[in-house]
């Protein structure tokens, strides 16, 4: 029997390796140089809907091109079109860091293209994933007996919450798909990612009940008792209570104590979302913030939010992983390995087949910049939004509208919500800042998120200035 030939247009692996090579060293320049210079660069993108569609060819290449053209490319055609997340004046939604070792690892997990679905498919990133999640569960200052897995999201993570929250109180909804009467609680700051993992559970929109919040939009544990009772008697089954610590909007913190007893009293599974301000208990003088949390049964906290990872990478942490592994496991005979207490079989425990070596960047990121340098990153951030709060609550044509226990400033212009709205779309439009909005008391409020680990406090104060000076022409 003879061989097949390689065909010729297949190429050599090697010239691919030494190819990329040469490449690599340029793509690597080329992050440094615009990493370096991000501040130079607009932050939000310029361009109109379907402009980068349009110019780009409507089919694919007949032949392969090289590295330099489609660099070239990237730098014209695609990074116009880039908002860019990284930047230090980057203040929208949650601001964030795509930190350098972990851009390093994110290329050395492509590198690998290695799989873990269960732990003989890749033990490194099984163990590496349990190593990393442990160290920052540690800082965080849980106690021992969280199991934590990796997923892409919060929206993920807390889904599987509320698929585990299902399992436990009514396993017969995996075989036939039904769940009755289930009810969900969560506070109205919530995000929506929580009745969005209620809609994929199959436990309906409608029976999401929304807690009312109080002065300060963190969940009223009475209203909660109350709504709970009512359901109670109506024949409903309460099943699942999500706190948040550090909401979308306000970064309240719901009292999770409180809420755990009336989880604990009605047998609901308490699953708490710190998706962005987790991290802050890494912080001593901000433990704190996770109190009651280990009385729940499971944890949120997203490492691509405010710990310096890029997108994605939520960790996941519960209480109960044979509940999670009950609602999950399904192993076709092809996967079937043998069961060692050991080796943790990542498929068993949550919707893909597939894991991705998210971990690497991680152990990059915790061991690069150790537990001393992201305090004290936290520290500042947390420093210059309340600096920033006091230079609002100063002035007169501005008002704070929430407490400001992380990194996030909700305030507005003590205008019409159009005023605060062209004030947002005036500054934003310079480039020099992205910043967002959101409502609370029905009213726009502008949000200043810092989180960026290039900011200063210079490019804090920039964007203050800009705000007093679009403010002041809205009075004239
Ligand atoms: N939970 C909270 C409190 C959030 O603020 C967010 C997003 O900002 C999410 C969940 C959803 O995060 P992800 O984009 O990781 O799904």
């Amino acid at each position: 029997m003879t061989t097949p030939a390689k065909s010729q247009q297949q190429g050599s692996w090697k010239e691919y390796v030494e190819d990329f090579r040469r490449a690599g060293h340029e793509a690597v320049d080329w992050i440094a140089e615009y990493l370096g210079r991000l501040s130079d660069h607009p932050v939000s993108a310029k361009v109109r809907p379907g402009e980068l569609f349009d110019s780009l060819p409507r089919s694919g290449p007949q032949h392969g091109e090289s590295f330099d053209t489609i660099l070239r490319d990237f730098d014209k055609i695609v990074m116009p079109a880039v908002t860019q997340w990284n930047h230090p004046r980057f203040f929208a939604y949650f601001a964030c860091t795509g930190s350098t070792p972990a851009i390093l690892g994110e290329m050395l997990a492509a590198a690998l293209n290695t799989n873990g679905l269960h732990w003989k498919t890749s033990p490194a990133i099984a163990e590496l994933e349990q190593v990393t999640l442990d160290w920052l569960r540690q800082w965080m200052g849980l106690a021992e007996g969280w199991f934590g897995i990796v997923y892409d999201t919060a929206s993920t993570s807390s889904m599987h919450a509320i698929a585990c929250a299902r399992e436990m109180v009514a396993p017969e909804a995996r075989v036939n798909g039904s769940t009755p009467n289930l009810t969900l609680y969560t506070s109205e700051q919530s995000h929506s990612s929580i009745e969005k993992g209620a809609i994929a559970a199959g436990i309906g929109q409608s029976n999401v009940r929304k807690v009312p919040v109080d002065a300060e939009f963190r969940m009223r544990p009475d209203a909660l008792a109350a709504m709970v009772q009512q359901d109670v008697a109506a024949g409903k089954r309460p099943f699942c209570v999500v706190a948040t610590v550090g909401t979308t909007s306000s970064t309240s913190i719901d009292p999770v104590p409180q809420i755990a007893d009336i989880a604990e009293k009605h047998g609901m599974w308490l699953h708490v979302d710190a998706a962005y301000a987790g991290v802050a208990a890494i912080l001593p003088e901000c433990r704190s913030i996770l109190k009651g949390a280990e009385r729940g049964h499971s944890l949120v906290v997203n490492a691509h939010k405010w710990l310096l990872t890029p997108i994605d990478l939520s960790a996941f942490y519960t209480r109960r992983p044979d509940i999670l592994r009950r609602a999950f496991s399904l192993v076709p005979e092809y996967l079937h390995v043998q069961e060692d207490p050991r080796a943790h079989n990542l498929m068993d425990y949550g919707v893909p087949l597939g894991h991705r070596f998210r971990a690497l960047k991680f152990w990059y990121v915790l061991r690069y910049f150790g537990l001393e340098r992201i305090q004290a990153m936290l520290r500042s951030h947390i420093q210059w939004a309340k600096e920033f709060a006091a230079l609002v609550d100063a002035h007169p044509d501005f008002e704070r509208v929430a407490p400001v226990p992380f990194s996030v400033v909700c305030f507005r212009y003590k205008g019409s919500d159009d005023g605060n709205k062209r004030i947002l779309e005036e500054i934003n439009a310079t480039g020099r800042m992205f910043l967002s909005h959101t409502i609370l008391n029905g009213r726009v409020v502008i949000r200043m998120a810092i989180g960026n680990l290039a900011t200063t406090w210079e490019d804090v104060h920039e964007a203050w200035t800009a705000l007093q000076a679009a403010a002041k022409g809205k009075r004239q």
